[in-house]
């Protein structure tokens, strides 16, 4: 009798142990998944994504050479999600997805230069300075750069509210932490680039409309003086003036230049087919005719980049100027969120070319997009 007992006993601690032993492996399988899906699965997947090479044309009298090229990486609405509207379970998921993709690509690409377009936030259009204060302490964790790389962020109307709800504290606040307001230019490798605050090109004389369009005129002359002095034409209006690289800007701004609607646009970045057709309002998915116009006009830009409707679009303003709308970031806009690597150059015979780093973790494309002279 005894010795039956201690049997069942025996029996019952290997049984134990094989149970033991299986939850272990259970368990070691599901650290390793979860160690993969939350971690090295942005490795495996941007690492993939390469700088395209930039094309030197015949002429070799240059010394353009890869020093000086710039690597800059763009990205928009980011859309942080704030404490009315955010359900915490959410915030951390989409902080954690984007922290991770964005300090993955900062290691393994390297750029020198990043820009978001907007919507970094999305209720600094109505947050109390508490809830803006917790925001940016977020961002800047999840955004955190080494010295080398800068990050440069362009205004959105999530950040500071619509043209009716902009007002100037939410700028003020918004340029005390990103040094920016009404417009910026800033030159990298002899690259101009011009930073706009589109919520502000509503054209109604409204003070921080007026203050912004004052602001991006004064850019105007300054580049249009710089390409004046290159080519040794004297004018008085420029005497005084700071010479910048003689080089036509890329614009970088929140809303796109106005179109239609998104019924152009190709690729699997591009919106669903069920939204392309649908109107775009002026001043609401894409700034006015009048304000698009006047920026083509005052910059004869090389290139536009904007964000604002999450979704990837690749237009020609004027039959001639490309305008490129960079994809949302964040997966609760968008199934596969981008971001574009743009390798950016100066000189008589240096293209310019572009690549769209796509990490949908799904799969991965590149596209070439037709390169653009950047003969001055
Ligand atoms: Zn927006």
């Amino acid at each position: 009798m005894a010795m039956m007992r201690s049997d069942l006993g025996i029996m019952k601690i290997l049984h134990l142990k094989k149970r033991g032993c299986f939850l272990l492996k259970l368990l070691c399988l599901v650290v390793l998944v979860l160690i993969f899906c939350e971690f090295l699965v942005y490795y495996v997947v941007i690492f993939q994504c390469h700088w395209p090479e930039v094309k030197i044309e015949a002429h070799r009298s240059s010394k353009q050479s890869s020093a000086s090229v710039l690597k800059a990486m763009f990205l928009s609405d980011t859309h942080l999600l704030g404490e009315i509207k955010g359900h915490w379970l959410d915030k951390l998921r989409r902080e954690w997805q984007m922290e991770r993709a964005f300090q993955t690509a900062l290691s393994l690409l390297e750029p020198d230069i990043v820009f978001i377009l907007g919507d970094v936030f999305d209720e600094g259009k109505w947050s109390s300075s508490q809830a803006w204060a917790d925001d940016v302490r977020r961002f800047q964790k999840m955004f955190r750069h080494p010295v080398r790389t800068e990050l440069m962020v362009v205004v959105g109307n999530h950040d500071i509210g619509f043209h009716y709800e902009m007002t100037t504290y939410k700028l003020k606040r918004f340029a005390k932490v990103f040094n920016f307001t009404s417009g910026k230019l800033i030159t990298r490798k002899g690259v101009n680039f011009v930073m706009v605050n589109s919520v502000a090109l509503d054209g109604d004389g409204c003070a921080v409309c007026s203050r912004a369009e004052a602001k991006l005129m004064k850019l105007s002359h300054k580049l249009n003086c710089s390409q004046q002095q290159e080519q040794n034409h004297s004018n008085k209006r420029c005497s005084g003036v700071e010479q910048l690289p003689a080089s036509e800007p890329i614009l970088l701004q929140h809303y796109p230049l106005y179109r239609r609607s998104d019924a152009e646009c190709t690729g699997e970045d591009s919106a669903l087919p069920e939204e392309k057709n649908i109107p775009f309002k002026e001043k609401y998915d894409v700034l006015s005719r009048e304000a698009s116009q006047k920026l083509l006009w005052w910059f004869h830009p090389r290139l536009i980049l904007s964000g604002h409707t999450h979704s990837a679009c690749e237009v020609l303003h004027n039959g001639k100027i490309p305008e490129i709308s960079v994809p949302s970031f964040s997966w609760r806009n968008r199934n596969n969120p981008s971001f574009i690597m743009h390798l950016v150059a100066w000189g008589k015979e240096t293209q310019i070319s572009l690549l769209f780093g796509l990490h949908s973790l799904v799969h991965r494309q590149q596209h070439q997009v037709p390169s653009q002279s950047m003969a001055a």
